[in-house]
């Protein structure tokens, strides 16, 4: 049998899952086409952070618009004035930056063009895989092939099949861009995690905790987002705007100049992985790359899309391999069975922490970034072992507050179903 698509691989997306495969699997001298409803150059409207380190091991520090030194957060009750320990921020010693967008994009479009990428504006709608052949058939009746389909559309991906989960931890944020009567941060800082609560009285502090991740952009101008990590259901917009608003309120802060408001953010943590039996594979936000503790996906997909173009590149050199048997190599290198657990873990975590309380979950962070800088970076980069993940959150539990000890013991609702995939991972 010989196969007869004349395409290698049809990738569909244009966000920075699918720019991130389609680049790697150029890289390999496979023949792509990709399908998107949008262009593959419109801007990208999220605002893509991440460690210093990542991007330096990368060698990518120059897609960087931001660079900070003065990283922190506070996971204290009140306002630094005081000089009460407990309130003094936490210095996280690592630099972060934020993503210039367009260079990112500009950095996969250029390794796409170098290779042989075929963009194709429409909207899938229909898939159908053989033993020899996928095809996708878009709205407009067009129908394109190729050995194997990448579904790279997003957190509801339109072909991947993942097992439902009823309560999806989602993480919503509403952010501003602007400046206002008085710096709302120190100069030249990034805060990634500000969970002081002075600003809210007995009532509200017994609600859902939320907190403020800010960066000074420079030129005195400051992106402001208040943060719900994970919670089911999820809050609202208009809660976590009244939320900034009393913060900056409480602290005397006033907005000046609204350059951008970010609206309608939601992204959902601890999406199953998908059934790895498909036939087809899936990347970034569809296939569950998302870091579920983070929200993180940028610096996953650069780092897996290579050893995943690699093994389907590998796969297709056996020219009667069907799109099922490819899609198994591509499946295998993507979520290998160390990921699968750590993936169980993390979504062990933030299952416990979407039920913490506000002064739980501030000492549960203290604790946390008071790990050695490598433990907390290599958890939240999902960068370390499975066994150094687990002594990582070991030494964590030992070192936490009878309070937080207690929250991470009591097991709730589907906690030991979760953690039963720690042991026994799916697929
Ligand atoms: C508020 C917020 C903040 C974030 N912050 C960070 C951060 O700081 N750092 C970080 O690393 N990550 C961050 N992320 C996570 C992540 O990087 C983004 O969510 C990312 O955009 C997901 O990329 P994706 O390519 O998987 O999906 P998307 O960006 O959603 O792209 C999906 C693509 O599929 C196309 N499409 C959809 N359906 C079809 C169809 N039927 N046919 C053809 N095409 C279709 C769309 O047009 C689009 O091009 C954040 C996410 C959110 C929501």
């Amino acid at each position: 049998m010989t196969n007869k698509a004349s395409m290698d691989v049809l990738v569909l997306g244009s966000g920075p899952g699918a720019l991130a495969i389609a680049a790697a699997l150029s890289k390999e001298k496979l023949t792509i086409q990709a399908l998107s409803a949008s262009e593959p150059s419109d801007p990208w409207p999220y605002t893509y952070g991440i460690w210093g380190q990542e991007v330096d091991e990368l060698g990518l520090n120059h897609l960087l618009e931001h660079r900070w030194k003065n990283t922190v957060s506070f996971f204290g009750e009140g306002s630094t004035i005081e000089t009460n320990k407990k309130n003094i921020e936490t210095k996280h010693n690592k630099d972060y930056g934020l993503f210039d967008k367009r260079r990112l994009q500009e950095h996969w479009l250029n390794e796409c063009k170098q290779g042989k990428v075929e963009w194709h504006k429409g909207i899938a709608v229909n898939l159908q895989v053989n033993k020899e052949v996928s095809t996708v058939t878009t709205a407009d009746g067009r129908k394109l092939e190729a050995r194997l389909v990448v579904d790279a559309t997003g957190y509801e991906p339109v072909f991947l099949k993942s097992e439902a989960e009823e309560e999806i931890a989602v993480q919503t944020c509403y952010g501003i861009v602007g400046r206002f009567n008085k710096s709302p941060m120190n100069k030249g800082q990034f805060i990634l995690m500000d969970y002081r609560c002075d600003h809210l009285n007995k009532n509200q502090r017994k609600e859902p905790p939320t907190f403020l991740y800010a960066m000074d952009m420079g030129k005195d101008r400051f992106f402001l987002e208040e943060t719900s990590l994970g919670l089911y259901p999820p809050l609202t917009l208009e809660v976590l705007k009244e939320r900034l608003n009393l913060r900056l309120a409480h602290r005397g802060i006033e907005i000046t100049e609204l350059e951008h408001e970010e609206l309608g953010l939601f992204l959902p943590m601890n999406k199953p992985i998908p059934d790895l039996n498909q036939p087809i594979i899936g990347f970034g936000g569809a296939a569950a790359m998302v870091h579920p503790a983070s929200g993180y996906l940028v610096g996953g997909l650069l780092r897996r899309a290579p050893i995943v173009a690699k093994a389907i590149s590998n796969a297709m050199n056996n020219k009667n391999a069907s799109p099922e048997e490819i899609a198994k190599q591509g499946w295998t290198a993507l979520w290998p069975t160390e990921l699968r657990r750590k993936h169980a873990l993390y979504i062990f975590g933030i299952e416990k922490l979407m039920r913490f309380e506000e002064e739980q979950l501030r000492e549960f962070f203290k604790s946390f970034f008071e790990l050695p800088n490598d433990q907390w970076y290599g958890f939240l980069t999902n960068t370390l072992s499975v066994m150094e993940l687990v002594n990582a959150m070991w030494t964590m539990f030992k070192t936490a507050s009878w309070k937080v000890k207690w929250g991470l013991m009591g097991m709730q609702g589907r906690e030991i179903r979760l953690l039963w995939n720690f042991i026994s991972p799916r697929y």
